[in-house]
């Protein structure tokens, strides 16, 4: 059984500029981890001193730099829209991957990639160079504990589905990708969920890590402190417990955060959180954006979305 990070003791220093509503926190919150003692977890490098946590919750914030005038050659070459270079690294959000049972259930096709659309998807990152990357190289990234790899990319998927397991997975296999996984450990093994057995099979290819994500996949925001605490604790130790190696991030259900549960997230040693607003990270935070992938989305406005 791997060691637990040791968080629980770090000061935790908030500047609450803003109210308590899910989103606002994230504009004008300063959030200082000093920890007395930090014992590197296992996948984690240790020395996360200072958090900066201001993500903007919107679109606006993606930072588009234009490429400088183009080179003599630029005339020889057939007209092309302007490459655009965002900053900060993309991570990836998925829920189902798998052809939508019931095309009337809007809501399902909003949240679903199917089969050959994320095949087309995770080929094109493998032929273009991406390198996929796990949430704890993503950390080691920001804190200069690790190098940056070209083009790095974070693949997350919410919810621990069974398609994860029977559609994800092997085409992420196949093209040798890393992804994470959000589990809510208090629906595996039910019904169009992943079993624990077949989490621990992924876990075993070294290609997926398993992160938080509650145990009943709770809105944060909406029920009493003492159960924020009590779903924070016991998806983080379950968790742990069955895959034997510290759970350091936890996604938000429905996005939903606020002062008090980003609070709770780092007393009991979460070192990152993420959202489901649209951003792109670009530093370690417990308010990290992400980049929804939906089922309406062609090819081309994916390579859109990760250049
Ligand atoms: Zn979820």
């Amino acid at each position: 059984m791997a060691k637990k990070p040791r968080l629980t003791s770090n000061k935790l220093l908030l500047s609450l500029v803003l109210g308590v509503s899910s989103f606002s926190l994230v504009l004008g919150m300063g959030l200082i981890l000093a920890p007395k003692q930090y014992l590197p977890p296992k996948r984690l490098p240790p020395m996360i001193q200072s958090v900066a946590a201001a993500v903007p919750p919107t679109n606006t914030a993606q930072t588009k730099t234009l490429p400088p005038p183009p080179a003599v050659l630029a005339a020889q070459t057939a007209p092309q829209t302007p490459s655009v270079v965002m900053t900060g690294i993309p991570i990836l959000m998925y829920h189902y991957v798998g052809n939508n049972p019931n095309p009337k259930d809007k809501a399902r096709y909003a949240l679903s990639v199917s089969p050959d659309q994320f095949e087309a998807q995770m080929a094109y990152l493998s032929q273009n160079g991406y390198t996929t990357i796990s949430l704890d190289t993503l950390y080691a990234i920001f804190n200069k504990q690790s190098a940056k790899p070209a083009k790095p990319i974070v693949l997350t998927f919410d919810d621990g589905y069974i398609d994860f397991y029977y559609n994800a997975f092997p085409i992420l296999s196949k093209y040798h990708l890393s992804a994470v996984e959000f589990i809510p450990t208090g629906l595996v093994g039910k019904p169009a969920y992943m079993t624990w057995d077949m989490i621990k099979q992924i876990q075993g290819s070294g290609l997926v890590t398993f992160e938080a994500h509650t145990v009943n996949h709770t809105n944060l925001t909406s029920v009493a402190y003492q159960q924020v605490l009590t779903e924070l604790q016991t998806s983080k130790n379950d968790l742990a417990k069955q895959t034997g190696y510290p759970v350091n991030f936890i996604a938000y259900p429905y996005g939903s955060v606020n002062n008090a549960v980003v609070a709770a997230a780092v007393k009991f040693g979460f070192v990152g959180g993420l959202g489901t607003w649209l951003s792109r990270a670009t530093g370690p935070s417990m308010v990290m954006p992400r980049i929804r992938i939906n089922g309406s989305l062609s090819l081309a406005n994916f390579i859109a979305k990760v250049r």
